[in-house]
């Protein structure tokens, strides 16, 4: 029975475009609305975690994402000034034997190809922005700023932290501004991997902020995370444009190896880090929500694309698990995703203030926790993120218990 459903998707991003794939799988016929006029994401890089990972294996697209991958041989915690190694969790074979999936990191741009190759012909439409949501009985209409209008069983809002769709069904509450602000570039190389940035996933902390450094483009690039905590922002966007000088000196001081890697980035962007608390629904009769629209989140376990991927995924079972009946499909989908990405979010802000410290005493702690426990299992320290790459999207039972 669900393959007569019909599904409209608001926005083609990576959650937008995971859940077309989902249901494609499934037979349910999706469409999707991206107001871009064509597809496309910013240069910058994602940590593709085992959770995620193991989505792409069930989609059939495993292979495609490991030919555009560089795998990280551990997520290494280091001091901003000094390089010591604060913690070393092992990922690479590591992450197969414990989670059932690799490690990886990716561009964004490359993620995103991956899912648009995935989409058939004529299952999107581009240029076109939401403007309103209506419900009917028994389905939902999407209105759009050319003045058309799409007809569907169930619209999905994954148009991302400012989501129409949301405001829509929910009222206008701006995300809160999280005190957080992020330069981000990527740095290209001819040869790999250099003998000064490390083949890993590197966590530099300091006090007020800290830096993330990882390779890309099969190790012919590297990303950067540089994020400052600052009292006020004026923009959410992922490309508002900064220059290098700015990014050297919002960083003066730290390790030599951090600023010669940072005086080599062309291009760099920067923005605000927004966020919303949980919210305790998601859905509104026939229309529902996704990826940052629904919680948008920190970037500070990296997994504000893999929670999208993880949705859309449940979200497409779970309406297939139900057949016609939406509704059910809906609860189902609530049930499995709110706990998971609720909790996702709010350890995320807390991993921010641990991060982040700066007095002596509270630092002093820290480190020697993250000491201990790294002696005692490297997979329980650190950014202690084992809970999230445990996680099977694709597995019904444990997906169940969230
Ligand atoms: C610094 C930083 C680092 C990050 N690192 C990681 C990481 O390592 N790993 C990870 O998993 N996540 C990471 N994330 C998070 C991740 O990038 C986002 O959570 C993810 O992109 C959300 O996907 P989405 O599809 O929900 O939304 P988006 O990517 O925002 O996509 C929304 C889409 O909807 C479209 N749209 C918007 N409004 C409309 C409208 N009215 N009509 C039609 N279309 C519309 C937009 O054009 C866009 O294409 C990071 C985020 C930040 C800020």
């Amino acid at each position: 029975m669900s393959r007569s459903l019909r599904v409209g998707v608001v926005g083609g991003g990576i959650g937008g475009l995971a859940l077309a794939a989902a249901l494609r799988r499934h037979g349910i016929e999706a469409r999707v609305f991206e107001r871009a006029k064509q597809f496309g994401e910013v240069g910058a890089g994602i940590q593709m975690t085992p959770n995620a990972v193991k989505v792409m294996v069930a989609l059939g697209l495993y292979d495609a994402l490991r030919q555009i991958s560089f795998t990280p041989q551990a997520l290494v915690g280091r001091h901003w000034r000094s390089a010591r190694e604060m913690f070393r969790t092992p990922l690479a074979g590591d992450c197969e034997r414990l989670y059932g999936a690799p490690f990886l990191h990716a561009h964004r741009a490359d993620l995103h190809a991956i899912f648009a190759a995935d989409l058939p012909d004529g299952a999107a439409n581009l240029g076109v922005a939401c403007t309103g949501i209506e419900q009917r009985p028994n389905a939902a209409v999407a209105q759009f700023d050319d003045g058309s209008a799409f007809e569907a069983d169930l619209i999905v809002g994954a148009d991302g932290i400012h989501s129409v769709v949301r405001k829509c069904l929910f009222g206008d509450q701006p995300p809160q501004f999280t005190g957080n602000m992020c330069w981000r570039a990527t740095v290209p190389f001819a040869t790999q991997p250099l003998n000064y940035v490390s083949p890993d996933s590197s966590f530099w902390l300091g006090p007020h902020g800290h830096v993330v450094t990882y390779y890309v483009q099969g190790g012919r690039a590297v990303n950067i995370v540089a994020v400052a905590e600052t009292a006020a922002w004026v923009e959410e966007a992922w490309n508002v444009r900064s220059t290098r000088e700015e990014l050297l000196a919002g960083f003066a001081g730290w390790h030599p190896n951090l600023i010669r890697l940072f005086s080599q980035a062309e291009t760099v962007f920067k923005w605000g880090l927004f966020d919303r608390d949980p919210m305790p629904a998601w859905s509104v009769d026939r229309a529902t929500l996704l990826g940052d629209a629904a919680h948008p989140m920190l970037p500070f376990l990296s997994q504000g694309a893999a929670m999208a991927i993880e949705d859309g995924y449940v979200l497409a079972a779970s309406l297939h698990d139900h057949g016609g009946d939406v509704a059910a499909g809906l609860r189902q989908y609530e049930a499995r995703r709110r706990p998971r990405t609720a909790r996702v979010q709010l350890e995320s802000r807390e991993r921010g203030r641990t991060y982040h410290l700066a007095s002596p005493l509270a630092l002093l702690k820290r480190d020697i926790a993250y000491r201990v426990r790294n002696l005692i299992n490297p997979h329980k320290s650190g950014i202690k993120a084992n809970w999230v790459y445990e996680y099977d999207a694709t597995a019904p039972a444990l997906a169940k218990a969230a």
